[in-house]
């Protein structure tokens, strides 16, 4: 490949090819894309929460294949410091990847909140959860609670294993007691009125309790304590979200919060003139599909105009889609986020966008329609 500039993008999530494809139009042949990734294929995450009820696998598209059609060099190695004096980044493999413009697409790391319960890490959902779902099937589990710890992390999944659970335990006419409880003020409240409104109206017509501004604890197995107030919630099982932090990434600066980058408003990670981050690896408060992608446009606009394109970058001006699953039909949910909360919020049962995919991403969804993915699994 000619040498033109060279933009790394360390990750192979969402945020990783979105910026790639964006680079791709934005900048064409100016730059020249690699891709520093330590797995084999992008996992479409989302539909994860349907593997334990058999009801679908969660797509797979090899990264190698991706990189080979939108022409982007694929390096299967991980991410190990950044020099940004040389700059270099070191992988921990031990090559050295120099560059003119940095893309940190990392995602988060995930780890369990609480010591009892089961924590969900949705690279193996299917495994931890089908259990469960015989217990509940056979009247074995008659209650659970479903915790989100007090940092909300990815907004859907706790509502559509909820849904999805009370849905079977419904189909097979059996008693089970659900209940959610969420350190936001209303159900999906960053989605703002309209859409936590009407997602209340769902869960309540489902027999699903919602326990709100909820800080809990588990002190033990089956134990659900709520503060403040100090109530106790007895339950047969606990599942939990895991709490996310933001990913090691030694030579890069991280916030206050949790380890996350700080970024600003053109994604440009804070100090730094050529490095930017884009998705859950950033101290922007939603971790979300579709606000990866859309922080990595906004990196991809500053990068393309770096490398000398007739691109005018513009401003990280978060916008959420979301499609519910679990309900009848799935609910398409939009908002702009304003101050941490929605407005503008609509709730809908036909698509509001498009393509209309669970990760709503101007590159990548279409892009992703357009291709077969291979062996699920
Ligand atoms: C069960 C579930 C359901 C969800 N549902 C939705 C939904 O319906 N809609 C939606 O928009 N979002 C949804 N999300 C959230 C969405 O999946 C994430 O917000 C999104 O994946 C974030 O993208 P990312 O690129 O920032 O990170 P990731 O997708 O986590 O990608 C991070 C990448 O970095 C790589 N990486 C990690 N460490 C290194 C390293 N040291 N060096 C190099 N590479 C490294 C990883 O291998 C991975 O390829 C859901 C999440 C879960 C778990």
């Amino acid at each position: 490949m000619a040498e033109g500039f060279r933009t790394l993008i360390v990750g192979g999530g969402v945020a990783a090819l979105e910026g790639a494809l964006a680079l791709r139009d934005l900048a064409g042949d100016r730059v020249t894309v690699t891709l520093l990734a330590p797995e084999p294929d992008f996992v479409y995450r989302p539909l994860r929460v349907k593997e334990p009820f058999g009801l679908e696998q969660a797509q797979r598209y090899p990264l190698s294949e991706i990189a080979r059609d939108i022409g982007v060099e694929l390096v299967r190695d991980r991410f190990g410091w950044l020099d940004s004096e040389s700059p270099v980044v070191h992988t921990d493999g031990g090559d050295r990847l120099s560059y003119d413009a940095l893309l940190l697409a990392l995602g988060a790391r995930l780890h369990p909140a609480f010591s009892h319960g089961l924590t969900i890490d949705d690279r193996r959902l299917d495994e931890q959860l089908h259990g469960l779902i015989q217990d509940i099937e056979t009247g074995y589990v008659r209650s659970l609670a479903f915790v989100a710890p007090s940092a909300m992390p990815w907004p859907l999944p706790i509502y559509e294993l909820a849904l999805m659970t009370a849905h079977r335990a419904y189909d097979m006419e059996v008693e089970l007691s659900v209940t959610i409880a969420t350190p936001e003020d209303a159900p999906l409240a960053i989605f703002g009125i309209d859409v936590s409104q009407a997602v209340e109206g769902l869960l309540s017509d489902r027999g699903i309790a919602v326990l709100g501004s909820a800080h809990c604890s588990v002190p033990e197995p089956g134990l659900v304590l709520i503060h403040p107030g100090g109530r106790e919630l007895r339950v047969d099982r606990v599942v939990a979200l895991p709490e996310l932090f933001g990913p090691s990434t030694p030579g890069v600066p991280t916030g206050t919060h949790g380890g996350f980058i700080p970024v600003d408003v053109h994604c440009r990670v804070r100090g730094f003139d050529n490095v930017f981050a884009a998705g859950d690896a950033t101290d922007f408060p939603i971790k979300h599909g579709g606000i990866a992608a859309q922080q990595a446009d906004t990196a991809a606009m500053a990068i393309a105009s770096l490398a000398g394109a007739a691109v005018e970058p513009g401003p990280f001006n978060p916008e959420i889609h979301a499609i519910l699953l679990g309900a009848d039909k799935p609910l398409y949910l939009s908002a702009h986020i304003t101050g941490g909360h929605g407005s503008a919020s609509e709730v809908s049962e036909e698509p509001t966008w498009s393509p209309p995919t669970k990760i709503a991403a101007k590159y990548l969804a279409p892009y992703l329609e357009a291709r077969e993915p291979q062996g699920t699994q």
